[in-house]
């Protein structure tokens, strides 16, 4: 048995994620920006002993990552998945939408490594020692060919160097440190068009995480397995 850290547990993956993980007797400590509107992890929460807690927390919010942070002081986190995400296109070259740029940044990027920073001492106590982040084939070098969405392919590409550097500085005290590509899936985000469901990418992405060794960290791993270009 796992405890799970999950940010963005309210809806799609996160809250795919959460359902599989706990239905298979892991613990899961849920994060979302508003848990009073977050209907479906409140009835999971209430009918289920392995959902440990349902905590505030918008991951671009100092404040909100701090209280997260005091929260798990005398916690431990085996495997934290930071799924939050948002995806702007950011515009055109003749008309760059910087906000949605930043934006993006502030959550994809910067906020996935805020949280980072708070669940650290709850990770060098857990025996998991899993750090995985959800990317996007879209932050992908080599695989971009069709260009566009700057603000999305940016920020996500911010978030793979800067697992490939949590992998080297963390190896040292035995942390595996990823970022997986869900595939493209039907959620708010994937939309009704998406090539897999939650349940197949979710599925899928566990038994990714749960065979990870140092091997697969600081890799881009798809949730078929196949690793990704840079
Ligand atoms: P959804 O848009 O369905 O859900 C996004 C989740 O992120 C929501 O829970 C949302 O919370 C949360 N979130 C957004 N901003 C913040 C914030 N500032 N603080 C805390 N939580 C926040 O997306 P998916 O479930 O589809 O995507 C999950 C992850 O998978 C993302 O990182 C995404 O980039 C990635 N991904 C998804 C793909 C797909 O096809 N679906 C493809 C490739 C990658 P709220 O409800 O409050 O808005």
């Amino acid at each position: 048995m796992m405890k799970y850290l999950i940010t963005g547990a309210n809806r799609g993956l996160g809250l795919e994620f959460t359902r599989q993980l706990i239905a298979r007797g892991d613990q899961v400590i849920a994060a979302c920006r508003n848990p009073d509107k977050a209907d479906e992890l409140t009835q999971l929460a209430d009918s289920s002993e392995h959902l440990e807690a349902v905590h505030a927390l918008d991951i671009t919010d100092p404040d909100s990552v701090a209280a997260l942070a005091k929260s798990l002081e005398n916690d431990n986190v085996d495997v934290l998945i930071n799924n939050a995400g948002r995806l702007s296109r950011g515009g055109s070259p003749n008309d760059f939408d910087f906000d949605e740029i930043q934006g993006d940044f502030a959550i994809n990027a910067i906020g996935t490594l805020r949280v980072i920073e708070a669940a650290m001492p709850a990770l060098r106590r857990g025996k998991g020692k899993k750090i995985v982040n959800i990317s996007s084939k879209m932050g992908s070098i080599g695989d971009n060919s069709g260009g566009g969405s700057y603000a999305y392919r940016m920020s996500k590409a911010a978030l793979n160097i800067a697992t490939r550097s949590l992998a080297i500085d963390l190896r040292p005290e035995g942390f595996i440190a990823f970022v997986v590509h869900p595939g493209w899936v039907q959620t708010d985000m994937g939309g009704p068009n998406g090539l897999i469901t939650p349940e197949t990418s979710i599925s899928n992405l566990i038994e990714r995480i749960d065979k990870a060794d140092m091997n697969d960290s600081g890799q881009f791993i798809e949730w078929n397995g196949n690793r990704i270009p840079w």
